[in-house]
């Protein structure tokens, strides 16, 4: 059985082909700056030369179009007919409270995925696009929508609710929600196959650390707690996103700088984080290199990030009554050396001591604590797309039957 795994930005996206007989991957690339004259597509095969162009893509649709054309092409292509496609998965952000698991997308998930919508206008109005896109091309393979916040509706109500009046919730939604459940829920499953454990036996703090970044308390293979919320803008400082602030600063910043909401919210989206306090980047190597050229604001941004990743990473050891593995993950948790040095440094009282040598890697997956540890720590580059790939799978299974 082949899946398509597809996850659609604004402007962007990315892709994956599985051949899920033995889980390897056929073929994977992006679309970046899709709505410009000079979008870029790349795609890449297993031992071949990748392709790259430059070409003006209009939409997700002409995207998915240019993307279904190559991958049954003489020359670049990997099967022979798009019937070689047995199903679609998706990447979904935000499922509320509807969706705990994935799900086969049909008309009335449509009308859902639309609700949800209200509650991320940033990140479900692309991904639905994408699902339409590939509803109108490829109107007979079954798709199947995975959700980012799934993994997270395990929470129990005392981490999930905020403290304003409880109709907040009751009419209108209002709650942790929690993001990159996908990737946790990868990287945990891992992390137990590597200790030779049941998840079930097992307290796991991961953390997802990229340009949006989230860590997550996992007791007995359920999410008990995320430091994302409502939406993906809260929890640590982020590459541009704040992070966790006072809300009554928000009305402050409107007074003071006469600033509107929407401003402000692009402020607090865009302009913050580690970009905000630094002033030089939101890319972590950037950073790195100006902090050791004198840069204070860099390294001030640098030790603002590491406090602030050891300070849930501590709150999450007391909600589950102690860890057994801490995991490193995303663009920054599998490359940061000094990044995950930096966050370790401090959390010796736990039984734990990162290996320095062991800990001298870039996306690699292996323990990094030092031998004897009675807390592991693991780097584990994550893998979305197999995730959903075998969700959709396990979905469309009695549908496709191959
Ligand atoms: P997202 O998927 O949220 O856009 P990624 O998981 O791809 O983000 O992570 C991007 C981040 O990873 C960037 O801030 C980048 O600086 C950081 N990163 C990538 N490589 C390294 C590295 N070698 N050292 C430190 N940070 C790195």
């Amino acid at each position: 059985m082949n899946v398509l795994v597809v996850n659609c930005g604004s402007s962007s996206l990315k892709y994956q082909l599985l051949d899920m007989t033995n889980e390897s991957v056929l073929a994977k690339g992006q679309f970046e700056k899709i709505g410009a004259k000079d979008a870029i597509f790349t795609h890449k095969r297993p031992n071949a030369d990748k392709v790259e162009r430059v070409e003006s893509i209009l939409n997700h649709k002409e995207a998915l179009t240019i993307l279904l054309n190559i991958l049954v092409d003489d020359q670049y292509g990997v099967i022979k007919s798009m019937d070689e496609i047995d199903a679609v998965g998706h990447r979904v952000v935000h499922g509320a409270e509807k969706f705990a698991d994935s799900v086969l997308i049909t008309p009335a998930v449509m009308e859902a995925l639309n609700e949800c919508a209200k509650i991320a206008p940033l990140h479900n109005p692309p991904n639905i696009q994408g699902i339409e896109a590939c509803q109108a091309i490829m109107p007979k393979v079954p798709q199947v929508a995975v959700f980012d916040t799934a993994f997270h509706q395990t929470m129990p109500k005392e981490a999930f609710l905020y403290a304003l009046p409880y109709e907040a919730y009751s009419e209108l939604g209002v709650r942790r929600y929690g993001f990159h459940g996908t990737s946790h829920k990868y990287v945990a499953q891992r992390c137990a196959e590597l200790m030779g454990k049941h998840m079930s036996d097992l307290r796991i703090i991961s953390c997802h650390l990229g340009n949006g970044s989230s860590v997550t308390a996992i007791k007995g293979g359920r999410s008990i707690d995320t430091s994302m919320g409502f939406t993906p803008l809260s929890g640590l400082v982020m590459g541009t996103r704040c992070g966790d602030i006072d809300p009554a600063i928000v009305p402050y910043l409107m007074n003071k700088w006469d600033m509107t909401y929407s401003e402000v919210d692009s402020l607090m989206n865009k302009k913050s984080g580690v970009l905000g306090i630094s002033g030089v980047s939101n890319d972590f190597r950037v950073l790195e290199d100006a902090a050791k050229e004198g840069n204070k604001r860099a390294q001030l941004a640098l030790d603002m990030f590491h406090y602030k990743v050891r300070r849930v990473i501590g709150a999450y050891v007391a909600v589950m009554g102690g860890v057994d593995a801490i995991v490193f993950t995303a663009g920054i948790g599998e490359n940061g050396i000094g990044n995950r040095d930096a966050i370790c440094n401090g959390l010796e009282y736990l039984g734990t001591r990162l290996d320095k040598e062991l800990n001298n890697i870039r996306g690699e997956e292996r323990e990094v604590s030092v031998e004897g540890s009675k807390v592991k720590i693991f780097v584990i580059p994550t893998n979305e797309e197999i995730m959903i790939a075998r969700d959709t799978q396990r979905i469309t299974g009695d549908l496709v039957k191959k």
